[in-house]
């Protein structure tokens, strides 16, 4: 038999939890939320539930379940052992209340779903409680789909629906009005004379496995009208984003006609005036070595609103690939992070104050130059037996990682962009043993 899905109203009505442990303190928040006048029933509590009592938030009594406890309830809620749940479903049945038994599907006549909470806007999700796995992973995607501006954007719907039926518009014009309202986009919303400007966001995708993507930056790539993207980006990240969107590849090492940074900041401008939603996607983290800066400030000055969304960094990934800690406290307690190619006009690293600094140094773009990189490190006084490592592709299937010392730098075999040194860094037992 099929369940009867519905949303209930319990404001103001009784609603019976027998059990105050942790099971049961999960459960108060949301009935408390609906309104619900929730009465506890336990002899012992959580503090957070003697606390409620104490504010005058619910009723506790102190003691074992009574059957007459349910006399006039709602609903109840057992969060108790399945003994005690047992006889709580069956003095239920008796009273004709409903009964949830937590985790005990045979002492229920409801389950709670999943739920996508944004709000009055809310998605309810049941497996028939075959599988509440599947149904929170279901619930993790919604809630990529729809993000929290739902909480407004639902309210505003609201508030313009009233507005409506107060006119004496005809019934069909309204209701074709409604419907257009309700195809807006949440972000969009509130663009009343047409699309107004829109919003460029500036995400670092990290390091190449999609799974490396930051909740935030899949959900706003789902949102996303343009996608301008860097060299950097697998095909597996790529393929998220949604197919209606327009897709440039702005990357300045594969594209025939090299995108100029300027022409770069001139698109991301126009198509956010032109009221698009537009995502700079940038491999890594955004704001390292990407020239996010120059971006940011063309986007000022354009009066363009945009937002950041860290990603995770080169370093961080290659570090998780060779199995090491970016910094280890034994070895050092700095973290430079340092690129090998430079700005043309600006003076090169001070590799003494670098060598000087202690600690590891992370040295993007190394461009094939390793041996180079390790020489000037080790002419600034880094010994040559400074241990390395050259992480490529790091996080990707194709991902290569290459132990080493500085000075054997040189003579070893290069690896295929992208790749990025460490430098000072080793495996944790180790640095154990020199301590
Ligand atoms: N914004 C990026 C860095 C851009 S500079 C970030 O935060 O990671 C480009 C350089 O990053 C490459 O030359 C390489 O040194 C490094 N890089 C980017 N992705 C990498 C990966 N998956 N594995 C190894 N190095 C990577």
């Amino acid at each position: 038999m099929s369940l009867f899905p519905i949303f209930v109203k319990l404001e103001g009505r009784p609603v019976l939890l027998v059990g105050a442990g942790p099971v049961g303190e999960n459960k108060v928040g949301g009935l408390l939320s609906s309104g619900a006048v929730v009465t506890v029933v336990a002899p012992e509590a959580t503090p957070a539930i003697r606390k409620l009592a104490e504010d005058g938030k619910i009723f506790w009594h102190q003691r074992a379940f009574d059957p007459r406890d349910l006399d006039g309830m709602t609903l109840a809620v057992a969060a108790v052992s399945r003994d005690v749940a047992r006889l709580v479903y069956e003095e239920a049945q008796i009273r004709g209340v409903l009964v949830n038994s937590v985790d005990d599907p045979e002492n229920c006549d409801f389950y709670y779903p999943a739920i996508v909470n944004r709000g009055d806007f809310q998605i309810a999700i049941s497996t028939g409680g075959h599988s509440p796995a599947l149904a929170q992973r279901i619930r993790i995607q919604l809630e990529q789909q729809f993000g929290p501006e739902y909480t407004q954007w639902i309210q505003q719907l609201g508030e313009a629906r009233r507005d409506l039926f107060a006119t004496d518009m005809d019934p069909d014009a309204r209701k074709a009005k409604l419907h257009e309202l309700a195809a807006l986009r949440a972000d969009r919303f509130g663009d009343e004379d047409g699309p107004g400007q829109g919003m460029v966001y500036l995400i670092g995708a990290g390091p190449g496995d999609p799974e490396l993507l930051t909740l935030k930056a899949l959900r706003i790539l789902g949102q996303a009208d343009v996608v301008l993207h860097d060299d950097l980006l697998t095909a597996d990240i790529l393929d998220l984003i949604p197919p209606r969107a327009r897709v440039e590849c702005v990357g300045k090492r594969h594209n025939e006609r090299q995108v100029t940074q300027q022409e770069i900041n001139r698109r991301l401008c126009e198509y956010a005036a032109a009221g698009q939603t537009v995502v700079r996607l940038k491999g890594g983290d955004g704001a390292i070595f990407g020239r996010a800066s120059e971006e940011m400030d063309a986007l000022r000055h354009a009066n363009i609103s945009f937002a950041i969304v860290p990603g995770v960094t080169a370093a961080s990934g290659a570090a998780a690939a060779a199995g090491v800690s970016l910094t280890d406290r034994r070895l050092g307690s700095a973290l430079v992070f340092l690129t090998a190619q430079r700005c043309k006009g600006n003076p090169p690293p001070n590799w003494k104050a670098v060598a000087e600094v202690g600690g590891t140094i992370a040295i993007y773009m190394p461009g094939g130059h390793e041996g180079d990189l390790a020489r000037q490190l080790m002419d600034a006084g880094l010994a040559p037996t400074t241990p390395c490592f050259v992480v490529a592709s790091a996080s990707r299937p194709n991902e290569q990682v290459l132990e080493t010392t500085l000075g054997e730098l040189p003579t070893v075999q290069k690896l295929p962009a992208p790749a990025i040194l460490l430098v000072g860094v080793e495996k944790a037992s180790k640095s154990a043993d020199r301590h």
